[in-house]
């Protein structure tokens, strides 16, 4: 298994309809397994594969004791909704306050490429929709609630060492053009 790298908004690998998986071969399952492995390392809840670079359908996710790997994910049914904040591996720092539907029905194929269906509620169910809104080519400050999207950084420590956060609100307009910037300078960084 590796650890792969994770693309940072403004890749347009990020804004690609991701292709379906024809057959799910060994190919397919190393993916499946570095995915899982990056995801774990980088430390996130979920990971859609043109975040690490491959527009084809998969995502895996890992939410309290469930660890999933999918692939073809699709929603069959949506319940409810709710909102809450999200954030994501590839927009670094950035949240915003999300609606999403409470539960959903998932079906698509296991990393056997067997039929597989999984249903979800609350963090899971949120997890699962961000992540096939990846495959889709949409990022979650495209659906936030107006208003909502804000940067959360670091400044400094407190007196118990814990990090001190401050929230910074932007729009999404101001934060595409920081995203872009930060890649840039990733870039740059990684070719010196
Ligand atoms: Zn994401």
């Amino acid at each position: 298994m590796a650890v792969l790298p994770i693309v940072v908004y403004g890749d347009p690998v990020l804004r690609v309809k991701a292709r379906p998986v024809a057959r799910v071969d060994a190919e397919i399952r190393q993916l499946l397994a570095d995915m899982h492995e990056t995801m774990v390392q980088a430390p996130g809840i979920g990971l859609a594969a043109n975040q690490v670079g491959r527009p084809v359908r998969c995502l895996v996710a890992s939410v309290d004791d469930s660890n999933l790997l999918m692939v073809n994910p699709r929603i069959v049914s949506r319940k409810g909704s709710y909102e809450a904040i999200e954030a994501c591996l590839s927009l670094p720092g950035l949240q915003a306050t999300v609606p999403r539907a409470e539960r959903v029905v998932v079906a698509g194929l296991n990393r056997n490429g067997k039929p597989t269906k999984v249903e979800a509620e609350g963090l899971l169910a949120r997890c699962l929709q961000h992540e096939i809104d990846h495959l889709d080519g949409i990022v979650f400050p495209d659906r936030a609630l107006p208003g909502s999207i804000h940067w959360v950084r670091e400044e400094g420590v407190d007196e118990e060492g814990e990090p001190i956060l401050v929230r910074e609100d932007t729009t999404w307009e101001e934060a595409h053009e920081a995203l872009l910037g930060l890649r840039r300078h990733r870039l740059a960084a990684a070719t010196e």
